[in-house]
Protein backbone atom coordinates (compact mmCIF):
# COMPACT_ATOMS: atom_id res chain seq x y z
CA UNK A 1 0.00 0.00 0.00
CA UNK A 2 1.56 3.46 -0.85
CA UNK A 3 -0.26 5.92 1.62
CA UNK A 4 -0.46 8.52 -1.27
CA UNK A 5 -2.40 6.39 -3.58
CA UNK A 6 -5.94 7.05 -4.31
CA UNK A 7 -6.62 3.71 -5.97
CA UNK A 8 -4.62 2.15 -2.49
CA UNK A 9 -7.50 4.01 -0.49
CA UNK A 10 -10.36 2.73 -2.63
CA UNK A 11 -8.97 -0.94 -1.97
CA UNK A 12 -8.14 -0.30 2.12
CA UNK A 13 -11.98 0.64 2.07
CA UNK A 14 -10.97 4.71 2.96
CA UNK A 15 -12.55 5.98 -0.05
CA UNK A 16 -15.65 5.17 -1.66
CA UNK A 17 -16.16 3.31 -5.00
CA UNK A 18 -18.58 1.77 -6.74
CA UNK A 19 -17.49 -1.85 -6.97
CA UNK A 20 -17.79 -4.60 -9.88
CA UNK A 21 -16.10 -7.44 -8.66
CA UNK A 22 -13.48 -8.10 -5.67
CA UNK A 23 -10.82 -10.84 -4.63
CA UNK A 24 -8.11 -11.33 -2.98
CA UNK A 25 -5.57 -9.81 -5.94
CA UNK A 26 -8.10 -7.72 -7.78
CA UNK A 27 -10.45 -5.24 -7.75
CA UNK A 28 -12.63 -3.61 -10.52
CA UNK A 29 -14.60 -0.36 -9.95
CA UNK A 30 -16.94 2.02 -12.36
CA UNK A 31 -14.85 4.68 -13.63
CA UNK A 32 -15.83 8.07 -11.78
CA UNK A 33 -15.53 10.12 -14.77
CA UNK A 34 -16.80 7.17 -18.15
CA UNK A 35 -15.72 7.87 -21.14
CA UNK A 36 -18.12 5.16 -22.75
CA UNK A 37 -21.61 3.71 -21.68
CA UNK A 38 -19.38 0.99 -19.88
CA UNK A 39 -16.08 1.89 -17.98
CA UNK A 40 -14.76 0.67 -15.32
CA UNK A 41 -11.41 0.08 -14.01
CA UNK A 42 -9.77 -3.45 -13.08
CA UNK A 43 -6.31 -3.17 -10.73
CA UNK A 44 -4.37 -5.44 -8.86
CA UNK A 45 -4.48 -4.92 -4.71
CA UNK A 46 -1.14 -4.45 -5.00
CA UNK A 47 0.64 -1.05 -5.36
CA UNK A 48 2.73 -1.09 -8.84
CA UNK A 49 2.70 2.40 -9.89
CA UNK A 50 2.81 2.37 -14.01
CA UNK A 51 2.75 -0.63 -16.25
CA UNK A 52 6.30 -0.42 -17.11
CA UNK A 53 6.83 -1.05 -13.61
CA UNK A 54 5.30 -4.79 -13.88
CA UNK A 55 7.88 -7.28 -13.00
CA UNK A 56 8.13 -10.80 -14.02
CA UNK A 57 7.00 -11.93 -10.51
CA UNK A 58 3.41 -9.87 -11.30
CA UNK A 59 3.47 -11.78 -14.74
CA UNK A 60 -0.01 -13.94 -13.12
CA UNK A 61 -1.74 -10.49 -11.68
CA UNK A 62 -1.26 -8.91 -14.72
CA UNK A 63 -2.82 -11.47 -17.03
CA UNK A 64 -5.67 -11.66 -14.36
CA UNK A 65 -6.63 -7.97 -14.71
CA UNK A 66 -7.33 -9.02 -18.35
CA UNK A 67 -9.46 -11.97 -17.53
CA UNK A 68 -11.09 -10.86 -15.20
CA UNK A 69 -11.80 -7.45 -17.50
CA UNK A 70 -13.27 -9.90 -19.93
CA UNK A 71 -15.65 -12.12 -17.63
CA UNK A 72 -17.18 -8.30 -16.15
CA UNK A 73 -17.51 -7.19 -20.07
CA UNK A 74 -19.16 -10.08 -20.83
CA UNK A 75 -21.51 -9.49 -17.78
CA UNK A 76 -21.82 -6.01 -18.39
CA UNK A 77 -22.69 -7.36 -22.66
CA UNK A 78 -20.20 -5.67 -24.08
CA UNK A 79 -18.35 -8.25 -25.26
CA UNK A 80 -18.28 -7.91 -28.75
CA UNK A 81 -17.27 -4.17 -28.91
CA UNK A 82 -14.78 -3.31 -25.83
CA UNK A 83 -11.58 -1.71 -25.71
CA UNK A 84 -8.86 -1.93 -22.94
CA UNK A 85 -6.50 1.05 -21.92
CA UNK A 86 -3.12 1.28 -19.87
CA UNK A 87 -1.95 4.44 -19.69
CA UNK A 88 1.64 4.58 -18.60
CA UNK A 89 3.29 7.50 -17.44
CA UNK A 90 1.82 11.33 -16.83
CA UNK A 91 3.13 12.30 -20.70
CA UNK A 92 0.80 9.34 -21.73
CA UNK A 93 -2.05 10.47 -20.09
CA UNK A 94 -1.49 8.92 -16.95
CA UNK A 95 -3.39 10.47 -13.56
CA UNK A 96 -3.23 7.89 -11.05
CA UNK A 97 0.08 6.14 -10.67
CA UNK A 98 -1.50 2.77 -9.64
CA UNK A 99 -1.44 0.64 -12.45
CA UNK A 100 -5.35 0.14 -14.13
CA UNK A 101 -6.64 -1.35 -17.15
CA UNK A 102 -9.49 0.62 -18.08
CA UNK A 103 -12.19 -1.57 -19.69
CA UNK A 104 -14.43 0.89 -22.37
CA UNK A 105 -17.71 -0.64 -24.40
CA UNK A 106 -20.81 0.42 -25.57
CA UNK A 107 -20.16 2.42 -28.13
CA UNK A 108 -21.72 2.22 -31.44
CA UNK A 109 -18.85 3.33 -33.24
CA UNK A 110 -15.57 3.00 -31.61
CA UNK A 111 -12.32 5.02 -31.38
CA UNK A 112 -10.14 5.66 -34.25
CA UNK A 113 -7.48 3.39 -33.20
P1 LIG B 1 -5.60 7.48 -15.98
O1 LIG B 1 -5.75 8.77 -16.72
O2 LIG B 1 -5.30 6.32 -16.91
O3 LIG B 1 -4.63 7.58 -14.83
O4 LIG B 1 -7.03 7.15 -15.43
C1 LIG B 1 -7.43 7.39 -14.11
C2 LIG B 1 -8.90 7.12 -14.10
O5 LIG B 1 -9.31 7.00 -12.75
C3 LIG B 1 -9.73 8.24 -14.71
O6 LIG B 1 -10.53 7.69 -15.75
C4 LIG B 1 -10.57 8.76 -13.54
O7 LIG B 1 -11.85 9.14 -13.93
C5 LIG B 1 -10.58 7.56 -12.62
N1 LIG B 1 -10.75 7.87 -11.22
C6 LIG B 1 -10.05 8.75 -10.46
N2 LIG B 1 -10.46 8.76 -9.18
C7 LIG B 1 -11.46 7.83 -9.12
C8 LIG B 1 -12.30 7.36 -8.07
N3 LIG B 1 -12.22 7.83 -6.82
N4 LIG B 1 -13.22 6.41 -8.37
C9 LIG B 1 -13.32 5.93 -9.62
N5 LIG B 1 -12.55 6.32 -10.65
C10 LIG B 1 -11.63 7.26 -10.40
ZN1 LIG C 1 -1.71 2.26 -4.95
Amino acid sequence: MSEECIFCKIIAGEIPADKLYEDDDVLAFWDISPQAPVHFLVIPKKHISRPVDIVEADEQIAGKLLRIGADLAKEQGVEDSYRVIFNNGAKSGQVVFHVHMHVLGGKEKPWPM
